[in-house]
């Protein structure tokens, strides 16, 4: 009897029907179904379960060490309990596969990625452990009386490579230890990331993944586009959140990283992959005015200006600003910097010929600021020598319109047309 046989139970719920994609996108999850195809005696009930678990027809799955179990319904709706049976690991041999894991930093890395490293399978294979079923090692029961894998057990196979696609602690739980159990096995020997934050390096060694390149699938086919971001799951589960936890905040960080990540999908799925200028890493105060322009719940944004120590006007001009033309206009709003050198002959040649000598306006400089003189109308200079309209509104100098590289092309959008001034 395995020790860890106790509070091991994991059940995860029917799955929609799946449309027109392979049960099995990992490595894994194919060698799982390929035990499968390989063992059942007639194909036709292989495809049987395929067809059916495709529909949805497999209820919940119930995962437990030696055994997975369903409820399966017939096209005419007969609900059968099917169950898939695979022999559990030995104490010793789980012992020698932890000893294998943390023989590489990278497998173990790769383990809590929810990935499951090629070479650790194999190397466990050759100390005589066998993590994946081979031909015949998933034994089917089902109450429809069949004597080999029925649709029913079939279709439970289906649906656990699924499962399996997502997290290959499954196989390790039907194996007979919980993730928990691997974990801390894992990190009583040192293999895990200490409390302390000390991480094993990221990644795998250069040598292990060249190694393993050909035993590895083709990459799958990038996931489709989507007309809009995914919805995160609700937080609201009826209990007080712990202290220092902020459910809104917490949502509303989900929903603004499911949109960057719908936008940066799309952006790839469009081609070309063409390489953002990205020059810095954002920094806190940046990433609030970003954040904020989420529109987030009043809450969510009183704490991202407190959190980057803007009232709340200067809140709103920083999200102006950015909407304008993010972390270049911002940087303009609140900073400002002095211009010299090769940058200053060329930003007063620019003023210089921009406007014809009758029509030039009077300008005084402070720093990269040009400010009309005897009007609430300025321009600003960026870094890359672009310039930016602001104009003065109740003592404020706020943004006015995008960047030009003309100067008057940029201070023609800080002064209304006629009929605009108040
Ligand atoms: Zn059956």
């Amino acid at each position: 009897m395995n020790r860890h046989d106790e509070d091991t139970e994991r059940t995860f719920a029917a799955l929609p029907p799946a449309h027109g994609r392979g049960f099995a996108q990992t490595w894994w999850g194919r060698a799982w179904l390929k035990s499968l195809e390989d063992a059942a005696m007639d194909a036709a009930q292989v495809k049987t379960g395929r067809r059916l678990a495709r529909a949805g027809a497999v209820g919940a799955v119930s995962v437990r060490p030696g055994r997975i179990t369903a409820v399966v319904q017939d096209r005419d709706r007969t609900a059968h309990r099917a169950d898939v049976l695979l022999e559990k690991l030995s104490d010793a041999q789980w012992d020698r596969f932890v000893d294998l894991a943390i023989e590489r930093s990278g497998h173990v890395a790769a383990l809590l990625d929810r990935d499951m490293p090629p070479h650790l399978v194999e190397d466990a294979a050759t100390a005589g452990i066998d993590l994946l079923p081979g031909m015949g090692d998933l034994e089917p029961e089902c109450d429809c009386g069949a004597w080999d894998h029925c649709g029913h057990t079939a279709a439970l196979c289906y649906q656990v490579a699924r499962l399996l696609d997502q997290d290959p602690f499954v196989l390790l739980l039907m194996r007979g230890r919980a993730e928990s159990a691997v974990l801390d096995a894992l990190q009583s020997h040192g293999g895990a990331p200490a409390e302390d934050g000390a991480r094993p390096p990221d990644g795998v060694d250069a040598a292990e993944a060249y190694a393993t390149g050909h035993v590895l699938p083709p990459l799958p086919a990038p996931p489709a586009a989507r007309d809009a971001p995914g919805v995160p799951p609700s937080l609201d589960t009826g209990n007080a959140p712990p202290p220092g936890v902020d459910p809104a905040a917490l949502g509303f960080l989900a929903s603004r990283a499911a949109a960057e990540a719908h936008r940066l999908l799309a952006e790839a799925l469009r081609g070309g992959h063409e390489r953002q200028a990205v020059s810095t890493e954002p920094d806190a105060s940046e990433d609030a005015v970003r954040l904020a322009t989420g529109d987030p719940e009043p809450d969510v944004s009183r704490r991202l200006g407190e959190g980057s120590g803007r009232t709340a006007e200067s809140l709103d001009a920083a999200v102006h600003a950015w909407r304008l033309g993010g972390g270049a206009a911002l940087s303009v709003l609140e900073q400002e910097w002095t211009v010299e050198g090769d940058t200053l002959a060329r930003a007063r040649a620019a003023l210089e010929s921009a406007w014809d000598e009758d029509e030039r306006p009077a300008l005084r400089a402070r720093g990269n600021r040009w400010t009309v003189v005897g009007a609430p109308h300025q321009l600003r200079l960026d870094r890359e020598g672009r310039w930016w309209p602001y104009r003065r509104e109740r003592g404020r100098w706020v943004p006015a319109g995008g960047a030009a590289h003309d100067p008057a092309t940029a201070l023609a959008s800080a002064v209304p047309a006629v009929g605009d001034e108040p």
